[in-house]
């Protein structure tokens, strides 16, 4: 057995609760998109005396211990984001106008949201959502997202458009979904500066009305 097929029996991704209608479907990730992660996340660290240092596109390595100035160990790093993740309704708050873009996009299209964090945490998330009153169907998976996509829009004679910070999952949704529109958002930041670019990829969105915009006119033309 390899580890691909591992990782599916251990993150079968299930898609049943989501129902989509004969309109177009515009999926989303979460963090850094709809709601704010590092932000939130560098105050999650100061809480516990540590700090991040904005060196490359990543946590780990980054992360260092305010008193001695040393960096953590990967193993704590992942544990660290899986706590955060655990305290996620603490500490997470959506992006301006990011409730309100999503709301009037759902009059037209079929919002789902797809985020990378393991299911276990899927219900804090759920909470938060709801408590924001963004009620659309959630997956939270950590395969890769352009098999997700594929499946949920299934090559329906509809537009399709994903929008995420990361370029890795813009360029998966675009290698198994041609069709979708890729769409890259993500916050301005020290640490985003160093983020890979979606250019060629992707289309470029400085914040939610400008993302507003592109959909809408995606999901019009075709
Ligand atoms: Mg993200």
């Amino acid at each position: 057995m390899t580890m691909a097929d591992d990782t599916l029996e251990f993150d079968p991704v299930c898609l049943d609760h989501v129902r989509l209608g004969a309109r177009p479907l515009a999926v989303f990730d979460i963090d850094d998109v709809v709601l704010q992660f590092l932000v939130p996340f560098e105050a999650y660290l100061t809480s516990l005396g540590l700090r991040l240092i904005p060196r490359s596109f990543r946590l780990h390595g980054n992360i260092l211990a305010s008193a001695t100035e040393e960096a953590l160990p990967d193993d704590e790093v992942s544990a660290l984001i899986l706590s955060f993740f655990e305290a996620q309704e603490r500490w997470q708050t959506p992006f301006a106008e990011a409730v309100e873009v999503l709301h009037d996009l759902a009059r037209t299209a079929d919002v789902v949201f797809l985020t990378a964090m393991p299911p276990v945490y899927a219900i804090q998330r759920r909470r938060l959502l709801d408590r924001l009153q963004l009620d659309f169907p959630l997956i939270a998976t950590e395969s890769p997202k352009g098999p997700v996509v594929a499946r949920l829009h299934g090559g329906r004679p509809l537009p399709v458009a994903f929008v995420d910070d990361m370029v890795r999952n813009l360029s998966s949704v675009g290698t198994h979904v041609p069709d979708c529109l890729l769409l890259h958002m993500m916050p301005e930041s020290e640490m985003h500066r160093h983020a890979p670019q979606a250019e060629g990829l992707a289309l470029r969105a400085r914040d939610w009305r400008e993302a507003e915009r592109i959909l809408a006119a995606h999901f019009l033309v075709d």
